[in-house]
């Protein structure tokens, strides 16, 4: 099969298209041939390596993707080949107290799909059968295939994390990236109000056209924590939404009102931050961590993108060959919305 992966870490040089065997589905597991597949920062993340971490085999990257099941391992139910899927990068191992009890991607032994487990962006994967849910109608190829990863991560982040209620306003950190945009079309979907902020006007004026209420250019306006509050009669936003990390995160505990929430998944900006804890407890403000999503969150998700016909955004749409190009697109922050890569073409 095609497939882009590394065989040593580094710049995108390392990736490499090409050739690798075909998987199995063992019992329990399936087979799907994937029909698009979406890039995340994660990716580039794993391609660079951690500190002692190394590379055994070729290791395919990407953790979200959209496809047909090809073929069932043993024991699978409630799937047949042809069924339109998509997949749930996260993997845990069902069996310990955090999954007992739901909370899927707590799990000790929780693995992503592309990080610590074969990716996505190849002609096909095999997952657990649990990790695959059927395509909302709706939605083309590339949109299922930018759904799962970013609108799960945001989804998770809002409802079991951050308890967001309707009628809330969410300040949204750095649109333009895939799940601060998931976290603006489930806050609109749901009720609330969205205020984003981005360097570029001109994804501010795209982010309006998806409902969000105020854009913040934080290049034009650099006091946002002041506009924040204006925005909201001085009251402040009920939650910070953070992917960006180190320079958004002072911003956050200035913006949110007493007993407001920040919620946090990533750090695309930079792991490293100093906390006014004075702030934190006295304004009674919880700062949440949040990754991925569970089981159940998965499921409510593609039941209300089905019931309010949500598309996800898409950015751009680039063959598998195309990798190089479309990854750096994203390392340049240039993109609106999800890139997404063809794997059929
Ligand atoms: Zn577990």
């Amino acid at each position: 099969m095609r497939a882009a992966y590394i065989q040593t870490f580094g710049g995108p040089e390392a990736v490499q298209i090409g050739q690798l065997e075909k998987p199995a589905p063992k019992h329990g597991e399936v087979l799907v041939r994937i029909k698009a597949s979406a890039l995340n920062h994660l990716d580039v993340w794993v391609r660079k390596g951690r500190p002692g971490a190394e590379i055994k085999q070729a290791h395919v990257l990407g953790s979200d993707a959209a496809g047909l099941v090809e073929q069932l391992g043993e024991g699978v139910e409630g799937l047949a080949p042809g069924d339109e899927v998509v997949i749930n990068a996260g993997v845990s191992c069902m069996q310990c107290g955090w999954c007992k009890r739901g909370d899927h991607s707590e799990c000790p032994k929780f693995r992503l799909l592309g990080f610590q487990l074969p990716g996505t962006h190849a002609e096909y994967i095999v997952v657990p059968a649990v990790n695959v849910a059927h395509k909302p109608l709706h939605l083309s190829w590339p949109e299922a295939a930018a759904l799962p990863l970013a609108h799960l991560t945001a989804w998770h982040m809002l409802f079991p994390r951050a308890r967001f209620r309707v009628g809330e306003t969410v300040l949204i950190h750095g649109i333009g990236g895939g799940v601060a945009l998931a976290a603006l079309q489930i806050v609109k979907m749901t009720g609330g109000k969205a205020i984003v902020t981005s360097g570029s006007d001109e994804k501010l004026a795209r982010a309006k056209e998806l409902g969000a209420a105020h854009g913040i250019n934080y290049k034009t306006e650099p006091k946002v924590a002041e506009k924040v509050r204006e925005l909201t009669g001085g009251r402040g936003a009920d939650i910070a939404f953070d992917t960006v990390g180190a320079p958004t995160f002072p911003i956050s505990f200035e913006a949110v009102r007493r007993g407001g929430r920040i919620v946090t998944c990533g750090v695309t900006g930079g792991r490293e931050t100093t906390v006014n804890l004075q702030l934190l407890y006295w304004n009674h403000i919880s700062l949440i961590g949040s990754t991925m999503g569970s089981l159940e969150d998965f499921q409510c998700l593609l039941s209300a993108v089905g019931m309010a016909h949500l598309r996800p955004v898409v950015d751009r749409v680039y063959k598998l060959e195309q990798y190089a190009e479309a990854v750096q697109r994203m390392e340049a922050g240039a993109q609106f919305g999800k890139i997404v890569l063809d794997v059929d073409a």
